[in-house]
């Protein structure tokens, strides 16, 4: 089996996929976080996000595990870093790049090929999993993503105002729009699910009636 779960950020499509990859009892596949993984590399070394080739060179070898909720670029535990809003500010600078993006979606085909997983991305339905049994397209309403964010970065210790956390979040959904590779889309054959005002279980719920054809 197959989902692909597609969305803006803050939508809640990582936490909506644990919670089913459990239930079902399946691989869950965050594909964000390897994109992470290549912006946080490129700022632990220092370079530049115009330094294309370099990019290239450095998706090409890195070496990206996930470990239960762990998730480890070249033998280092990069969990918490790629979380940071540096972090998240520089990934659709590498997210936007054709090779990076060939080079990581081959690695998410490759995982789905012999088991059955749920994907979490921007272009699982259309570009990565265009064959899914189940594709979902989440999205809430901006105050709601945002404020979901903040509640993130809190917890970690990490101060931002509302509006700010909006503008980033505003921006990077605007470049993952609108870039001309794998671009957010919500494919015609997926269920659009508005989280906004849901909890975690009412989304977990409409997902599962679906899949189980309820
Ligand atoms: O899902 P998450 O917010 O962690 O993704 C971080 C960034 O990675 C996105 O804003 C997007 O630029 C990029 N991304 C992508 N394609 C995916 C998953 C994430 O371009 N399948």
């Amino acid at each position: 089996m197959q989902i692909a779960i597609d969305g803006p950020a803050g939508a809640g499509k990582s936490t909506i996929a644990k919670k089913i990859a459990e239930a079902f009892g399946i691989i869950y596949l965050d594909t964000g976080a390897m994109y992470r993984c290549i912006a946080h590399s490129i700022l632990m070394q220092g370079d530049n996000f115009n330094d294309i080739e370099k990019i290239i060179k450095l998706t090409e070898e890195a070496v990206i595990k996930f470990q239960g909720d762990h998730v480890f670029c070249n033998g280092a535990d990069v969990t918490e870093a790629i979380r940071m809003p540096l972090v998240s500010l520089h990934t659709s600078d590498v997210a936007c790049i054709k090779e990076v993006r060939k080079l990581l979606v081959e690695q998410q085909q490759k995982i789905a090929l012999d088991q059955s997983v749920i994907m979490d991305g921007r272009d699982i339905g259309s570009v990565v999993l265009p064959r899914a049994d189940y594709k979902f397209f989440l999205d809430a309403d901006i105050t709601e993503r945002a404020l979901r964010r903040k509640k993130e970065l809190d917890a970690r210790g990490i101060e931002k105002s509302l509006e700010s956390i909006k503008q980033e979040i505003e921006k990077r959904d605007d470049n993952d729009r609108n870039r001309c590779e794998g671009p957010l889309v919500q494919v015609e054959d997926a269920i659009l699910v508005d989280t906004t005002g849901k909890s975690i279980e009412e989304v977990c719920d409409v997902i599962k009636n679906h899949i189980s054809g309820v």
